[in-house]
């Protein structure tokens, strides 16, 4: 990957068009290598009726959602790392041994630093801390990959994973809480169920970070919207973002909210581009 480049980190198919998909297109326009690598294939997320999709092969529709969702924000590089949804948290799926919060620590990082030393990214983004709404492989993305970003550039972690590379930035999805309160009570005063998961409350208990880049994505709006709705067995045509009228979606999806962890950002100082600063 030539200097410059992009890494996204995301646990399924959806994570990241939701979060960073509109980010993705503009760098991937401005020709900056963007990889997307999912360590699973949502396995066991939704089937939105009428997509033809059974539990046993939602696998192949999903990764094949991801590379058009993928295609239409311009991102070539999609990558899976193999291992299963885990499912919401206390489901049996947790216990699955292939399951991607019972995987390995050292193994997934060894994947992952091996992938940031090979790409030499400058610039890596992946799940907050609270996952947005706690999935238990959100959160083990984000832990996994904050620990590969710094072991990546550390010689004596992972020797046999190649030449050690420090990425310039490590950026975290950060949806401010605030925002999506604010769409649900529209689209509840326009009778739709937004349905959060683990309940409105649940959500705001989450541990979160601010926000300290937001950037303007809204001349992507409409290539966002494409992609996101690609992941058809996720957002079916009775889906509250299917539904919400377009107004709505333009206001909540027209700016991507990110958390830059590394390098810290001064107080009060917000960012609107990865790149600034860091060369
Ligand atoms: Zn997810």
């Amino acid at each position: 990957m030539a200097r410059g480049g992009l890494l996204a980190i995301f646990a399924h198919p959806d994570d990241e068009t939701f979060g960073v998909g509109a980010t993705m297109a503009r760098y991937a326009a401005r020709g900056v290598p963007v990889t997307m690598v999912c360590a699973t294939r949502g396995e066991v997320g939704e089937i939105a009726p009428g997509t033809g999709a059974t539990p046993e092969n939602l696998m192949l529709y999903r990764e094949q959602e991801l590379r058009d969702a993928m295609s239409i924000l311009g991102v070539s590089d999609v990558r899976f790392m193999g291992f299963r949804d885990s499912g919401m948290m206390g489901t049996e799926d947790n216990e699955d041994p292939r399951a991607f919060m019972r995987a390995h620590a050292d193994g997934v990082r060894h994947m992952l630093v091996k992938l940031i030393r090979d790409l030499r990214p400058e610039v890596v983004v992946t799940w907050d801390k609270s996952g947005g709404y706690g999935h238990p492989d959100h959160v083990a993305t984000y832990e996994h990959a904050t620990a590969a970003f710094h072991a990546a550039a550390d010689a004596s972690m992972h020797p046999t994973a190649g030449a050690p590379w420090q990425a310039k930035a490590l950026f975290y999805t950060s949806i401010p809480i605030e925002e999506f309160m604010r769409l649900a009570a529209e689209l509840r005063k326009r009778g739709i169920d937004f349905g959060a998961p683990g309940g409105e409350e649940g959500l705001a208990e989450l541990e979160r970070v601010p926000a300290n880049c937001v950037i303007d994505v809204s001349d992507l709006y409409d290539r966002k919207m494409e992609a996101l709705l690609s992941h058809r067995t996720q957002i079916g045509e009775d889906d509250p973002i299917a539904k919400a009228p377009d107004d709505l979606r333009r206001q909540f999806f027209s700016r991507e909210y990110f958390h830059r962890a590394h390098p810290p950002v001064p107080d009060g100082r917000v960012l609107d581009d990865f790149f600034t600063g860091l060369s």
